[in-house]
């Protein structure tokens, strides 16, 4: 079988399932190519994208400026370790953290790496400037968080899947409820240990639960009471997904003139990846200020690949393109019209109990148990009519298109998911 042989899709699952891993449970799909909102399978057929690997893919498939910054970049230099300095990554450092408002930027691969490199920044940061006793430091998490899948970071998640039989497990965390002002005081109260706070804006896997209105800026407020660095992770919901540049965005004007939204908090310290890419490569980074950054060292951290001028090329493309074709405002705007639509249908329907998100980050709850097949089956019959989405939960579907879709294919798209869903009331 020769590398470039066109697989049919049940050769090229067959394969997947005997030779790799079983480590995810695909829906039923296999993809051959991809361009703006749309992918096709194996026998030509069309989709919408309405994952959007989960948010990776804001700029959309194969948005011609990101691969081009890819393709030119591949061709003159692609790696040089951080043992040499290259001619990209200052480039790129420059633009982001003015783009993001920050002093710093550490470069970095994956979304987990980043927030590893986020929870040693902090802890750094705690024993050298707050003056925590060494190895004491504590970082508030919360219950039924998605940070990625490291050793430490499932220590503090309370998936019994992501958890059973990985451990031991690191310390150093507590958790506390999601939306939860007064958990997170109680937690601060009478600490001095406590270094961090690491809060998703919107919770992402957890089923797009958006936090109550003015809980980030509370919780903000709460962590600077208590001199505590209030860590956002915006793997998920940065970039443009929620309508703004960031979920957290505390600096709308300077990020992005389009931004709508009113400015809720600024972390000190920003974690990115996914749409940081436009889904073109693995990129994410930490951002945050000097008085926090600069307590990381020649040697604390580092990796390879991290910086390296694909990247770093990559990444400046993918957000000239969320900042010149508005993608923020855009999927504010669209993300209104298709929760005005399912709120529309859900008044007689039985079937679904909610819609909520912000932007185009939205999910739709079932009125069905966790352990039910009914999203799954939701999402087999939403393929055959030519959209492509995914549980959360067995009750659960998120709804994560590219944000570069028009109201026209967004209305198109809502008219299959109506479709869909009728044929299961
Ligand atoms: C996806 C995600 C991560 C992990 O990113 P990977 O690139 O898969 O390691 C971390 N945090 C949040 C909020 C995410 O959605």
């Amino acid at each position: 079988m020769a590398v470039l042989d066109q697989l049919t899709s049940q050769e090229a699952m067959a394969l997947e399932n005997k030779y790799g891993a079983q480590n995810y449970h695909p829906l039923p799909v296999v993809l051959t190519k991809g361009e703006g909102v749309f992918v096709w399978d194996a026998e030509g057929k069309k989709y919408y994208d309405f994952l959007s690997a989960y948010s990776s893919l804001n700029q959309g498939h194969c948005h011609p400026k990101i691969v081009d910054a890819l393709t030119t970049q591949a061709q003159r230099l692609t790696l040089t370790s951080r043992a040499f300095y290259n001619d990209k990554l200052g480039k790129y450092e420059k633009f982001a953290t003015e783009f993001f408002g920050f002093d710093k930027l550490l470069p970095i691969n994956s979304g987990a790496e980043a927030v590893e490199t986020a929870l040693k920044v902090c802890r750094k940061w705690a024993y050298e400037v707050k003056g925590i006793d060494i190895n004491k430091a504590q970082i508030i998490v919360c219950e039924n968080n998605f940070h990625g899948r490291t050793t430490t970071i499932i220590s503090f998640s309370n998936d019994p899947v992501a958890r059973k039989n990985f451990g031991p497990f690191t310390d150093g965390f507590l958790k506390i409820e999601y939306d939860n002002l007064e958990a997170l005081e109680d937690a601060l109260e009478n600490n001095p240990n406590v270094a961090g706070f690491l809060v998703e804006p919107i919770q992402g896997e957890a089923g797009v639960y958006v936090p109550s209105d003015g809980y980030l800026s509370a919780a903000k407020a709460l962590c600077e009471k208590h001199n505590v660095l209030f860590i956002a992770d915006e793997v998920q919901t940065g970039v443009a997904r929620t309508g703004r540049l960031l979920a957290s965005c505390g600096n709308c004007s300077c990020i992005d003139k389009n931004c709508s939204g009113t400015p809720e908090v600024k972390p000190d310290i920003l974690i990115l990846g996914k749409a940081l890419s436009g889904g073109v490569y693995p990129v994410s980074a930490v951002l945050a200020n000097n008085e926090i950054m600069n307590v990381i060292r020649p040697g604390n951290h580092g990796s390879t690949f991290g910086g390296n001028p694909i990247a770093a090329a990559v990444a400046i493309a993918s957000l000239e393109v969320v900042r010149d074709e508005k993608l923020a405002h855009n999927a504010d705007y669209l993300g209104e019209i298709f929760r005005g639509e399912l709120n529309n249908y859900i008044l007689d329907s039985k079937l679904i109990k909610l819609v909520r998100g912000k932007g185009l980050l939205n999910a739709i709850v079932l009125n069905d148990d966790e352990n039910s097949d009914t999203a799954w089956n939701i999402c087999l019959k939403l393929r055959d009519n030519g959209l492509l989405a995914k549980p959360t939960h067995g009750n659960m579907i998120r709804f994560a298109p590219p944000l570069v879709m028009t109201e026209a294919q967004l209305r198109d798209c809502v008219a299959i998911i109506l479709k869909t869903l009728a044929e299961f009331e």
